[in-house]
């Protein structure tokens, strides 16, 4: 193994191959071990099976290897896949590495593992994320959490700052809502920008997300669910009872006023006054009580 996360050893490698990194994939590699031995440490345990995103140039890589994990890393460079390739050819050749190259969001995650994963059980995954599609990502790990176990991610430290907010505060939205139906998610520690080649514009953060097995709030219809979240958050500072009406379907204010009633829940809070459960009470009374059939 080479301790790939040094900032000698990446430009050797990128001088090696005349690699110019692309910006527009988000390619800042961790050029800090301690940081990339962090992130593994966090992610996994040794022999776990292990769905990679964005290896670059296998600073993660190499240390899950040296984990005795079974590795299936997504990398939509064909310049760096062909590095991983040639440097972990004993480990592709045992099968104990698969390097998929394409889009990640484009991926069928449980053909994958299938095909890869013989243990046939939940699997963990790990990422540097390329900051732009964080969200994509997210959304689609959520859509497969029946299959993954945790999700360890480095993310821009400010959509950190928003999985993890608390209500009442400004970073609490829709997306912290949308993480804790799926997910325990927890920081694990913050990254400087100066610890990637070349450094990104913004600091960074770790975080591990424990999958649930259920949802953690029971929900009737999780379409309504979801368009009353944001229709909550689209507009701040409206109160609920605005923000709810002719944004969720076609609620009228009547319709807006008697959910919330029945939810028990002040009209003149605003969405960022209420928590996951509150948004369930609201979309279970609607789907309840309110002539869905006709609404659609
Ligand atoms: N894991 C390496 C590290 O920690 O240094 C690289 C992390 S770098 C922030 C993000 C990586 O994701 C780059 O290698 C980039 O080419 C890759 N990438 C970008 N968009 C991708 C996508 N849609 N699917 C798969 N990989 C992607």
């Amino acid at each position: 193994m080479y301790k790939i996360a040094t900032p000698s050893k990446t430009r050797e490698i990128l001088k090696k191959y005349n690699i110019r990194l692309n910006k527009r994939w988000g390619q800042n590699f961790l050029v800090d071990p301690k940081i990339a031995e962090g992130i593994v440490e966090a992610a996994c345990e040794a022999g776990d099976e292990v769905l990679e995103i964005g290896p670059g140039i296998g600073s993660l890589t190499e240390l899950l290897l040296a984990r005795s994990c079974r590795v299936v890393a997504v990398e939509i460079d064909p310049r760096l896949t062909a590095v991983l390739k040639e440097f972990f050819k004993d480990f592709t050749d045992s099968a104990l590495l698969t390097v998929v190259e394409g889009d990640f969001l484009k991926q069928d995650l449980a053909a994958l593992a299938e095909k890869h994963f013989p243990r046939g059980g939940r699997f963990k995954v790990v990422g540097n994320l390329p900051y732009y599609v964080t969200s994509p990502i997210l959304v689609k790990l959520f859509n497969n959490y029946r299959d993954i176990s945790a999700a360890t991610l480095m993310m821009q430290r400010e959509v950190a700052d928003r999985i993890t907010a608390l209500p009442g505060t400004k970073e609490y939205g829709s997306l912290t809502v949308l993480c804790r139906y799926y997910a325990d998610p927890r920081i694990i520690f913050n990254v400087s920008r100066r610890n990637f080649f070349p450094p990104p514009e913004v600091d960074s953060t770790v975080v591990r997300f424990e999958m649930r097995r259920e949802p953690v709030v029971r929900v009737l219809d999780e379409d309504l669910f979801f368009k009353v979240v944001r229709a909550a958050f689209n507009q701040r500072r409206k109160t609920i009872l605005n923000a709810l009406e002719k944004s969720v379907d076609n609620w009228n204010k009547e319709d807006a006023a008697r959910v919330l009633k029945l939810a028990g829940i002040d009209p003149m809070l605003r969405g960022e006054d209420l928590d996951i459960g509150q948004f369930a009470d609201i979309s279970n009374c609607a789907a309840e009580y309110l002539d869905y059939g006709s609404k659609d």
